[in-house]
């Protein structure tokens, strides 16, 4: 019998820790002036300097260092009052130069934290640091089955990407979060992209790679002080995936310790098709990189008063806004919670905004819009219909026009064309049948193809006479308003409810 994840959780205790990967969203690199522009052709956006060509010389982005201290900020960090960057020396293809310009020992932004409410408790999430360093290329295997190197016939390297300002954000070790650590990990990264994305920092778009995460996770056996030998799982593409990576190596981890294994310190990568993670490469240590100071940087030396007018011009951040959504929502902190973890506050607040009841807008996002969302694994903003779009359908089904079931087809066809809820009821005529006269054929029709049904309803079962609404619904093309349909049908079969 495999091992089930609370058996692994009885016998250890996760501690996770994440790395995260924003591209920001400067008009041009971190140390040039090409564009950073995604899905142009490759290698068009280049020069000698993010070529990293002898003789050029880099020269830092000051939108990017600004990004990266008001991200600090907002994860209550401190601001390093002088820094440098270093190189990170290694080699691979999509690192041309042979080394990264990173950070090391002297990140822009030190000690923070980030408070996250899983399950109705506030967990606080240490933050290590955060600081700036630039995106490398972007190689492209092609041939194999799996597309890695390892089987490829041929590989491609695209450089558009090598260059772009990349801040990362490293979490302390994060211990006692126990069954929960998959959902902390998850609600970790949800709060830091919402918190990104009111920054205006970055389009935090982890299908587009704005947005990468890395979950460490190790463990230890209960009542050990001493924490376990940690993975890192990389490419964790979406959420979901941040919490399945997280509970798949907690099971893989606990069944090597089980069997009297060891946890070798190692990248592993996620796969989404099979939800595990697989083995990568042994993990290096950082004196592997050789770092020192790069020397053809100036260092970074922050004005305070600058520092404290960014503090000053920070946005609303999310938990701030949450609160005030709440009072105005007027919902309860669970639901609050709920539409929280689910993404969906903004899109709930606006719909309410563009005039639809908070519990019919909280009903939908949570409901139908939800379900095609996990279908399609996108996020609900991601999904093609917008707050008044979902307001406008809640109007139709107030006035009548529309039942709950065209509703949703109305959403489908929406999701399908791209056009507006009136467009897609006029084109496909969603509409009730109100028309008494048609109504009342279509349940004299249903009552006479079923004749044992109708007599039992004649005869006291009234409950019996769902099986005849929903003859009349399938004549109507679901385009009937059930109530009406059943008391039409009580009415001609003269019983009384
Ligand atoms: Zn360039």
């Amino acid at each position: 019998m495999s091992l089930t994840y609370e058996d692994a959780l009885s016998r250890y205790e996760p501690v996770i820790g994440l790395e995260t990967h924003v591209e920001l969203g400067t008009v041009s690199k971190m140390f040039c002036g090409c564009s950073t522009i995604f899905g142009a052709e490759p290698n068009t956006h280049t020069c000698a300097v993010c070529l990293g060509l002898p003789g050029a010389l880099p020269v830092a982005n000051a939108i990017a260092i600004e990004s990266t201290i008001k991200i600090g900020l907002a994860l209550n960090c401190s601001i390093s009052p002088w820094c440098r960057f270093a190189r990170k020396n290694y080699f691979y293809p999509d690192m041309h130069k042979n080394f990264q310009p990173s950070q090391y020992d002297e990140p822009l932004c030190g000690e923070g934290h980030l408070d996250v409410v899983v399950n109705g408790s506030v967990v606080r999430v240490g933050i290590e640091r955060v600081h700036l360093e630039e995106d490398t290329g972007k190689n492209t295997h092609v041939g194999g089955a799996t597309g890695r190197i390892h089987g490829a016939d041929y590989s491609l390297v695209d450089y558009n990407r090598a260059g772009i300002p990349l801040v990362e954000i490293v979490t302390k070790p994060v211990p006692g979060t126990d069954a929960l650590a998959p959902e902390v990990a998850r609600v970790y990264v949800t709060e830091l992209r919402e918190i990104l994305r009111t920054l205006g920092v970055s389009d935090v778009r982890m299908e587009q790679g704005s947005l990468r995460c890395d979950v460490n996770t190790s463990l230890m056996p209960r009542g050990a002080t001493e924490w376990g030998t940690r993975t890192e799982t990389k490419n964790v593409n979406s959420l979901r995936s941040v919490e399945r990576a997280v509970r798949s190596e907690i099971i893989r981890q606990a069944g090597v310790l089980d069997a009297g294994g060891r946890i070798k310190q190692e990248t592993r990568h996620f796969s989404e098709t099979t939800g595990g993670t697989r083995e990568g490469r042994s993990k290096e240590e950082a004196t592997d990189y050789r770092y020192f100071p790069e020397p053809d940087l100036l260092p970074i030396a922050p004005d305070p008063e600058w520092v404290e007018e960014l503090r000053r011009g920070l946005p609303e951040l999310p938990i701030a806004r949450r609160a005030r959504s709440r009072s105005a929502l007027g919902v309860s902190a669970e639901d609050m919670q709920a539409m929280t973890n689910a993404g969906v506050v903004d899109l709930v607040a606006a719909t309410v905004d563009a005039g639809a009841p908070v519990g019919e807008a909280r009903n939908w996002w949570m409901g139908y819009l939800a379900q095609l969302g996990n279908s399609r694994d996108v996020e609900a903003t991601e999904l093609g219909i917008d707050a008044p779009q979902v307001a406008r359908l809640i109007a139709l089904v107030a006035d009548g026009t529309l039942s709950a079931t065209l509703a949703r087809q109305a959403v489908d066809g929406v999701l399908e064309t791209g056009r507006t809820v009136d467009d897609v009821v006029a084109e496909r005529g969603l509409r009730v049948v109100s028309d008494s006269g048609a109504l009342t054929s279509a349940a004299d029709a249903a009552i006479a193809a079923n004749p044992e049904v109708a007599d039992k309803v004649r005869s006291g079962k009234v409950a019996a006479v769902g099986v005849l609404v929903g003859a009349v619904m399938k004549s109507t093309r679901g385009q009937a308003d059930a109530a009406t349909v059943k008391a039409i049908l009580l009415e001609r079969l003269g019983v009384s409810e």
